[in-house]
């Protein structure tokens, strides 16, 4: 279990004993639960990774994440599931019986799905849904009052009334939609210490991608003219012909086309206890025909995901703009070797 001094240390619970799950939910399709030591004041988050039948009871392989300083990172633990609420550890000897009987099935590949542990712990539903969100306002609103309200940047106490931060000076607000001029979202960052959990929460803790004043939903669908053409790979050119007529979209029977889609999206890292949310911007890619040549990894493939951080897309839009401009004036060319 984790203590909470920096760093943190493992504390192993003897066989035999109960722990319980004081907190149950799910982030991007794996299950987690929070289990506590009350006795000695600890608690570790640990993901649900397997779970096995044996004489009427329920086992779990549970987790914790892998990016737990030292050599503790992705250590398992197996325990019997009492009831949803608590967990118990295995003696030695109970521990060599499950692992006989139930190796194949704690030992393979097949991740537990969070309805696989609903079915054990309870509703564990994801953090950013908006069931979820529903069920926590109540609950935040309820646990905020009295709270002190705290900059997400400096960290001085501020009213939660205030749009930007009298010490700093740095805006609380969410931006502006370029749509309708309105705010984004109602929420303002800050760093507040709830009853459960604390930390720094920025407009777009628990954002769905629209816009709270008109409803647009940032992410672009594209259909541009680019890559290898669906002519030149054929040799059914009078089809081929046929489908650009009724392609609207493409100008010429030699394009090719890809299909893009835009959107924000989340990468989360999770050490102990500690989340770290990045924002990424998420671009996936379906293009009419993929290279027939070359090295895979550096030509153009059928489909294609790239997830980059803000700060690296940055990076890639100011060097194509700048030092790297050149490589943008490049054009498609071919040659005929009949
Ligand atoms: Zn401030
Ligand atoms: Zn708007």
């Amino acid at each position: 279990m984790a203590q909470s001094p920096c760093p943190p240390t493992l504390e192993a619970v003897g066989p035999g004993k109960e722990v319980r799950v004081v907190r149950r939910w799910s982030e991007q399709g794996v299950p987690f639960v929070k289990l506590a030591v009350p006795e000695i004041g600890s608690e570790v988050d640990y993901s649900v990774r397997r779970l096995a039948e044996d004489n009427g009871a329920t086992f779990a392989v549970l987790e914790l994440a892998p990016g737990w300083p030292g050599a503790q990172a992705g250590h398992r633990s197996l325990v019997r599931i009492a009831d949803p609420d608590t967990v118990r550890t295995l003696t030695t000897d109970d521990f060599n019986q499950v692992v006989v009987r139930c190796g194949e099935v704690l030992a393979g590949e097949a991740a537990c799905s969070v309805p696989d542990a609903e079915a054990v712990f309870g509703a564990m539903p994801d953090w950013l849904s908006p069931e979820f969100r529903a069920q926590e306002k109540p609950l935040r609103a309820e646990s905020e009052q009295g709270r002190e309200i705290r900059c997400f940047h400096c960290e001085k106490p501020i009213a939660d009334a205030e749009a930007a931060c009298p010490h700093c000076g740095r805006s609380r607000l969410a931006p502006r939609c370029p749509r309708c001029g309105g705010l984004v979202s109602p929420e303002r960052d800050k760093h507040v210490y709830y009853a459960d959990e604390n930390g720094y929460y920025p407009w777009h803790h628990a954002w769905d991608g629209r816009c709270a004043s008109c409803g647009f939903e940032f992410v672009a669908r594209l259909v541009i003219e680019t890559g290898h053409a669906p002519f030149l790979a054929s040799n059914d050119h009078h089809a081929q012909i046929e489908q650009w007529k009724a392609e609207p979209t493409l100008s010429h029977p030699f394009a090719g086309f890809s299909r893009l889609e835009i959107r924000g999206a989340e990468s989360v890292h999770m050490v102990c206890d500690l989340w770290d949310y990045q924002p990424t911007i998420e671009v996936r890619i379906q293009r009419a025909v993929a290279a027939n040549a070359g090295e895979p990894a550096g030509s153009l493939t059928k489909e294609a995901r790239v997830v980059m951080t803000l700060a690296e897309w940055r990076a890639v839009i100011e060097n194509l703009q700048g030092p790297l401009r050149v490589l943008m004036e490049r054009k498609p060319w071919t040659r005929d070797t009949t």
